[in-house]
C-alpha cells in the first residue's frame, strides 16, 4: 500500500498501454507519421488522449478549445469524443504541422468538428471574448509555449462556463518545476503553478500522468 503515484518502469507503462488503450486507426497512424519528427516528443501520449476523450464525454461538453495543435493528435482524441454537432477551436500558429494531422482527422471522419485558426492564440481567443463568446465553451487544453501559459489560461477562463474544464499539459516539466532552473519555461510554469494553487475561482487537481496535467474547473 502506498500513498504515492507509482513510478512506471517501461515494463508497467506498455502493460498500461496494452490493457487500456483504445485507438481509432487514424490515431495510429498519426502517432506513427509523427514519430520521426524532431519535435515528436510535443505529442501527448495515448493514454493522456484518451483520458482526455473520457473527460469531454464525462462532461458532455460540446465546444472546445485547444492551444497548442502540434501535429493535432490531441484534437483527434478530443474530436473523436465530442458529438457530431461539437466544436473544437483548434489554435496554433503553424501551416506546416497542424497540415501533417489534417488527413489524420479526415480519415476518422471528424475534420468538420475542428475550427482550425493559423494565428497567435491570443489574438483568436481575444477575437472570441470580443465577438461576446465568453461562458460559451465548456472544456480548453492548454499545450503551447510555457511563458503564454498564463495568458492562455485567463482567455480560456473567461471563455469557459462554470462548472468547465481547463486542462493544461507539461505542468510538471520534467521535474524541472521542482528545481532551481531558471529558464523561462520553467520559471512559467513555476509561478503557473503557484498561482493556480491559490486561485479560488477554480477547483484543482494536478495530475502526474505524461509531463504533468493541471486539470482546473471553473466554479
Ligand atoms: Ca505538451
Amino acid at each position: 500500500m502506498s500513498d504515492r503515484t507509482l513510478n512506471l518502469d517501461d515494463k508497467l507503462y506498455q502493460y498500461v498501454l496494452d490493457h487500456s488503450i483504445r485507438e481509432h486507426p487514424a490515431q495510429k497512424a498519426l502517432r506513427d507519421a509523427t514519430r520521426s519528427h524532431p519535435y515528436a516528443g510535443m505529442q501527448i501520449s495515448p493514454e493522456q488522449g484518451q483520458f482526455m476523450g473520457l473527460l469531454i464525454k464525462l462532461m458532455g461538453a460540446r465546444r472546445t478549445i485547444e492551444v497548442g495543435v502540434f501535429t493535432g493528435y490531441s484534437a483527434l482524441a478530443v474530436a473523436l469524443a465530442l458529438p457530431d454537432d461539437g466544436k473544437l477551436l483548434a489554435c496554433d500558429i503553424s501551416n506546416e504541422y497542424t497540415q501533417i494531422g489534417q488527413p489524420f482527422w479526415e480519415q476518422a471522419q471528424v475534420r468538420h468538428k475542428i475550427d482550425l485558426q493559423l494565428r497567435p492564440a491570443l489574438e483568436t481567443l481575444d477575437a472570441r471574448l470580443a465577438t461576446g463568446e465568453a461562458g460559451q465553451y465548456d472544456f480548453a487544453f492548454i499545450d503551447a509555449d510555457k511563458t503564454s501559459y498564463d495568458g492562455y489560461y485567463e482567455r480560456c477562463l473567461q471563455l469557459l462556463r462554470r462548472g468547465g474544464l481547463i486542462a493544461i499539459d507539461n505542468t510538471l516539466w520534467s521535474g524541472k518545476v521542482a528545481t532551481h532552473d531558471t529558464s523561462a519555461d520553467t520559471v512559467a510554469l513555476q509561478a503557473l503553478n503557484i498561482k493556480l494553487h491559490q486561485d479560488d475561482r477554480v477547483d484543482l487537481s494536478l495530475l502526474p500522468i505524461g509531463d504533468g496535467l493541471t486539470l482546473a474547473r471553473k466554479r
